[in-house]
């Protein structure tokens, strides 16, 4: 993995070339990668970003597209703090300075039932997994279940969609399932957040999957004791903790 050096060494200058609204509240922004950057990645790394001229120290995010759309990155967020807050500003045109694509946590094609878990943004490197899978035409079985606090808020949801109609297992919960999932219409599918039973009842058997879990630190922790006695092997757990909310 190599980045070309750009303003600062290591780092490429990538330029905001979409800017789209996720459910309610998230931003998709998506950056042009400089022509000449040797820039690859595998699906679940993420890169340090930094906006060129401002103090704010840089963030981790989440590369939310596969390396099979290679030329650009797309970044998945909501507004949280500093940062977060400065890229809700951006309207397109602008640079972002990115550094070299990191991880360990990524996809693993040899896991041939893998179990995908998030909640929130949490999503992003999935969405990137699914993503790669679909397009590499691999035989895995995929199971992602994601929760998100209203109907609105779901990421995505357009893409799980399709994802599911070309046969990955979508389970999709919501903790406060008052709002409306579509104009006119309430939601009526899975409430409360992802747990092991719901796990248990999609998939079964649960000794031979790969679990990858993402975002939050409270859902992994509450969910990974759980399914280590329903069954998941301590090496099959693929964990990636972006915090402890
Ligand atoms: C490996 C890694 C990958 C990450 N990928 C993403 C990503 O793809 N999308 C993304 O939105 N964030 C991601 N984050 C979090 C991100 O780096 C920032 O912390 C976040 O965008 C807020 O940055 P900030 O400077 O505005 O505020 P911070 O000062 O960093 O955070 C403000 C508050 O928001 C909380 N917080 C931060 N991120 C989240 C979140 N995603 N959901 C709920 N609470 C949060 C923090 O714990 C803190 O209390 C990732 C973090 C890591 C370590």
């Amino acid at each position: 993995m190599t980045t070309e050096t750009m303003d600062r060494p290591g780092t490429v200058a990538a330029v905001v070339s979409r800017i789209s609204t996720e459910g309610e509240d998230a931003r998709l922004l998506r950056l042009e990668l400089p022509e000449a950057a040797a820039f690859s990645w595998r699906p679940g790394q993420f890169v340090p970003v930094t906006l060129p001229g401002s103090e704010l120290a840089p963030r981790h995010y989440s590369i939310a597209n596969p390396p099979q759309d290679a030329g650009a990155v797309e970044f998945l967020f909501e507004r949280r703090g500093p940062l977060a807050e400065a890229l809700f500003r951006l309207s397109g045109g602008e640079s972002v300075e990115l550094g070299a694509p990191v991880g360990k946590w990524t996809f693993r094609d040899e896991d041939r039932h893998a179990v995908l878990v998030s909640s929130g943004t949490g999503v992003a490197p999935l969405r990137a997994m699914v993503r790669y899978a679909l397009e590499k035409g691999l035989p895995n079985k995929l199971d992602l279940f994601y929760s998100d606090r209203t109907p609105g808020r779901l990421l995505f949801r357009r893409e799980l969609e399709e994802a599911a109609e070309r046969g990955v297992g979508v389970h999709l919960s919501v903790t406060e399932p008052e709002g409306l999932w579509e104009e006119g219409q309430f939601w009526d599918g899975p409430r409360g957040p992802v747990t092991v039973e719901r796990i248990r009842e999609a998939v079964g058997e649960l000794s031979g999957v790969a679990v990858y879990m993402c975002g939050g630190g409270k859902l992994i922790d509450a969910l990974r004791p759980g399914l280590k006695a329903a069954g998941v092997q301590d090496d099959a757990f693929r964990v990636e903790k972006w915090g402890d909310y």
